[in-house]
């Protein structure tokens, strides 16, 4: 039986990686530096660990007297538009310091295989209906934020450590990623989670605010592809960085208006000022498709599982 580690199993896409790995038939720890908000934790063994700290590294990677097989490094200090663009150096900081100690570890625990969740922010604003950016075309570099250059340094860190030492390291580039068991308010909640609160949130009849002109062009992916992609990846010989994300792009607006339609409420948006980040992003997902991968699930079917779970969410609180 394999042994996999999940840094950020208490986290939202690391949860639902850990439902995907057991599934597969591996034995799971999961480490986080605090309890999954939302699910009882599904890994065979669950660590609280901060792991900004090496030696917290070194004790998630430790299994049996040995290492497990393979990690999965998905720990960030990470949110929404409104967190990257207000905690850019608690994001720098936290996340870069769990990235160096983390591929450090790993090699000298002796992992054979390691993964880094990368995200589509490496790469510069675009504007709809520019030509989509293959992978290598990240460099020259001009992410739009600091939570994009921490993880250019990253991925670029993990492969360097796979040029010079027994690792294998896959990296992904995740587009905007949405689904249930993901944070939803707070402040450091994804724009699909942040619109179904507050339509959830909205009486019939009335309003939302949602963040500047609507027009900015997305691509949001459903967490059960993108953790299929992830396990997928991970059993590749891809070893550069690769884009996982859905072909299906629509503007702020469209989304919004799909959760509305979902929820069969009548609500009005009102537009008004706030972060909205890059205009559009339109990257090329060859790589992961040449590996038979393609988004499934519609943005309709997967708001259609994530707004009642925020709904209900609400109407607990
Ligand atoms: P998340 O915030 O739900 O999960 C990240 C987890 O890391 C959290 O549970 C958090 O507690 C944990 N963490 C933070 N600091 C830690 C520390 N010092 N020690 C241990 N754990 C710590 O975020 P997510 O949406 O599940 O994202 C997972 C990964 O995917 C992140 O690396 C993120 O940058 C990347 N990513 C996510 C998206 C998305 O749309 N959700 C898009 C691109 C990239």
């Amino acid at each position: 039986m394999k042994k996999a580690v999940v840094c950020g199993a208490g986290g939202f896409i690391g949860g639902h990686l850990v439902s995907k790995l057991k599934r597969e038939g591996y034995w799971v720890r999961g480490v986080d530096i605090k309890p999954h908000e939302f699910r009882t934790p599904e890994a065979d063994d669950f660590r609280l660990l901060d792991l900004r700290h090496p030696e917290n590294c070194w004790e998630a990677l430790a299994v049996d007297g040995g290492t497990c097989d393979e990690v999965y490094q998905l720990a960030a200090d990470m949110g929404g538009m409104g967190f990257i663009h207000s905690a850019e150096c608690d994001i720098m900081h936290n996340s870069a310091l769990i990235n160096i100690h983390m591929i450090d570890a790993a090699v000298k625990s002796g992992v054979s295989r390691y993964f880094f969740s990368s995200s589509a922010c490496v790469y510069p604003d675009m504007q709809p209906g520019d030509p989509e950016m293959t992978e290598d075309q990240v460099i020259p570099a001009n992410p739009d934020n600091e939570y994009g250059w921490e993880k250019l340094y990253a991925e670029r860190m993990a492969q360097a450590y796979a040029r010079h030492y027994p690792i294998d390291v896959r990296v992904a580039r995740f587009q905007n990623c949405y689904g249930p068991y993901g944070t939803w308010r707070g402040g450091r909640e994804k724009a699909p989670a942040a619109i179904c609160r507050k339509v959830a949130m909205a009486d019939q009849g009335g309003t939302i605010d949602v963040w500047g002109d609507g027009t900015a062009v997305r691509g949001f992916t459903y967490v059960d592809d993108l953790v299929d992609g992830i396990y997928l990846l991970m059993q590749s010989d891809l070893v550069n960085s690769v884009n996982i994300g859905t072909e299906e792009y629509v503007t702020v607006n469209d989304l919004v208006q799909t959760v509305i339609d979902v929820s069969g409420k009548d609500v009005t948006i009102e537009h008004v000022d706030g972060p909205v980040g890059v205009q559009a992003r339109n990257f090329s997902k060859a790589r992961m498709y040449g590996l038979g991968w393609k988004a499934r699930v519609s943005l309709r079917e997967g708001i259609a599982e994530t707004y009642p779970w925020i709904a209900e969410q609400v109407r607990l609180v």
